[in-house]
């Protein structure tokens, strides 16, 4: 059974149908890339992953989990779904670490002992472990949002979205992030990541997700997607980017 299965999917605002009959799946260690112009509906289609936004029609399916069930557990499902923004939307108040610990401590139950053994480890994975007394001010934006990641990694998620994780970071900040990532990936994390980061996109994904207005207009491997696209859209898109 595919780890996520998103069938048929609509979902509107108003009268602007934002996302409309999506569907694919992704495999337990899957990476997939999502694309697509500005406000075709790729954070829409993250957001009800983890059921930020509902959608009208369809399902999805995390496991054995019908993540968009009415009566679904909303926090459990959250505490299998990891999610990392384009902001790095950390506490200024706590440290590095604090920020990790704060969730093991209130969603996981864990006591402050093991909460930062746990957290310490987290930091250590995105290359961080000197930085975990440091506030997020005094941190780079790329160190910030390395913090970021380790928090979410720390819930031990089945599942990783990101949202255009380094599209708020100075160019030269961006490589150790995409490089965090890579990582993750080659670890075996089932990730889907919306990103125009063509250099990741090529490493680590093993399918490309192409999306316009709401629809998927193709989807396959990087070489397929890349190099030999079948839609027109998809390659002008595509050709605008490298
Ligand atoms: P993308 O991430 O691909 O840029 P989004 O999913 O953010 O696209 O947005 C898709 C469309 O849905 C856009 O037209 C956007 O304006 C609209 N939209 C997104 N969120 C909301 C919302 N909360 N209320 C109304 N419209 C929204
Ligand atoms: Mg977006």
């Amino acid at each position: 059974m595919s780890l996520l299965r998103v069938e048929d999917v609509d979902k509107s605002y108003g009268d602007e149908e934002v996302l409309n009959g999506v569907s694919f799946r992704m495999e337990r260690g899957d990476v997939d890339v999502l694309m697509g112009p500005s406000g075709s509906g790729k954070s829409t289609m993250l957001r009800c992953i983890n059921r930020l936004t509902e959608i009208d029609d369809g399902e999805i399916w995390l496991d054995d989990t019908l993540v968009t069930g009415a009566d679904t557990d909303v926090n459990a499902l959250r505490q299998e779904v990891g999610m990392v923004f384009q902001g790095f939307n950390l506490f200024a108040h706590l440290t590095a670490l604090e920020n990790i610990t704060l969730g093991l401590k209130r969603v996981r139950g864990m006591s402050a002992e093991v909460a930062r053994e746990r957290g310490a480890e987290h930091l250590a994975r995105v290359g961080l472990a000197e930085q975990a007394d440091s506030y997020p001010a005094e941190l780079s934006g790329g160190q910030q949002q390395r913090v970021g990641i380790a928090r979410a990694l720390a819930m031990e998620p089945k599942l990783m979205l990101f949202d255009e994780p380094t599209s708020a970071l100075d160019p030269e900040l961006i490589g150790e992030v995409v490089d965090v990532m890579r990582d993750l990936a080659e670890e075996g994390m089932t990730m889907l990541v919306v990103s125009h980061e063509m250099g990741f996109a090529r490493s680590a994904a093993d399918n490309i997700v192409f999306l316009d207005d709401g629809h998927i207009v193709e989807s396959g491997s990087p070489e397929k997607l890349f190099e030999r696209p079948e839609h027109e859209r998809t390659e002008a898109f595509l050709t605008g980017l490298q």
